[in-house]
């Protein structure tokens, strides 16, 4: 936190923090896997980098280079001797004048870790999620960037994600003024129509999610055709199957939209291969997609 490792219990922020009160911070949802070259980060590039340009948005100079975000990220992992965890990196405006410009406020940073299994819950990777169309539009790319992943504009996820939850289905899908498809409250999402994937873009006010970009590279690779085009809500009740992605949740299957069928209902052969293909990545088993990977052990030996 600010450049010293504290204890849990001792990271606080104080209360006339700007971020607290107008949610001007910019974070990221980092994934560490066990791999064959010991706990490994999955993605630090893409991560560091949609972290600072998420940061250029809101005009915050963050006071750390690339290189020390990332040591410090594996210096956090190692100091807590995880294997496999959650890391949530957060830059925000901190304490000085409670205008809503931030101008005097201090940039504030820290890197949190934690275990954190998969998100939807274990048996949403096999059986699917079932998923419904938020009451909750999508905010446009002109109202905020979405492309930053910055803390204030999550209310916009909280307010699907209750109200799904409150209505007993899994997940929220949010739509954007036309009725078009976006993404789920925190997932990218997938369509299957035998061997081609759609997927929508950074034009339909997406985060364009890390693990999209994974899975879009991972599906090319494996012979399957990619579009990336608007999506209506007819093309994900029609299709063969279809999943999210992210971080935190992975690869997972939608198996049910409002209650109808999303296919048949379950995981699908393609969802299956894929999903298998991004956890084999992200454990390091494929040598195509070291490249993704950034050894913990090898950071903190390059910096020494
Ligand atoms: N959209 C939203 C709104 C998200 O919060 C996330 C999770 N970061 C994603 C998409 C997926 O992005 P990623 O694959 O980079 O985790």
């Amino acid at each position: 936190m600010n450049g010293k490792c504290v204890r849990w219990a001792d990271a606080n922020v104080h209360i006339s923090s700007h971020a607290l009160h107008y949610g001007t911070g910019v974070f990221e949802g980092i994934r560490c896997y066990e791999t064959p070259d010991g706990p490994s980060v999955f993605r630090m590039g893409a991560h560091l980098s949609r972290l600072y340009a998420s940061a250029d948005c809101y005009r915050m100079k963050i006071p750390y280079t690339h290189e020390e975000m990332a040591a410090a990220i594996c210096e956090t992992v190692s100091r807590n001797q995880f294997r496999n965890c959650y890391i949530r990196p957060i830059c925000f405006f901190g304490s000085s004048s409670l205008g809503v410009h931030p101008r005097k406020c201090p940039v504030e940073v820290a890197v949190l870790v934690w275990p954190w299994g998969a998100y939807l819950g274990e048996e949403a990777l096999e059986r699917g999620v079932r998923i419904t169309v938020s009451p909750w539009q999508k905010f446009h790319s002109r109202m905020m960037p979405t492309a930053a992943k910055a803390c204030g504009q999550y209310l916009n996820s909280v307010l699907a994600i209750q109200d799904a939850d409150e209505r007993g289905f899994h997940e929220a899908l949010l739509l954007d003024a036309q009725g078009k498809i976006t993404e789920g409250s925190g997932e990218n999402i997938f369509l299957v129509y035998g061997d081609r994937l759609l997927t929508n873009d950074e034009h339909d006010s997406i985060l364009p999610g890390i693990t999209r970009d994974c899975v879009i590279e991972i599906a090319r690779n494996s012979g399957l055709a990619v579009e990336a085009r608007p999506l209506e809500v007819d093309d994900l009740l029609h299709c063969d199957e279809a999943f999210f992605t992210g971080t935190a949740a992975e690869v997972a299957p939608i198996c049910e939209l409002d209650g109808q069928r999303i296919g048949q209902g379950k995981r699908g052969p393609v969802t299956t291969k894929l999903q298998r293909a991004y956890l084999d990545a992200a454990a390091g088993r494929t040598a195509t997609y070291r490249k993704w990977h950034c050894p913990v052990k090898q950071m903190e030996a390059a910096a020494l």
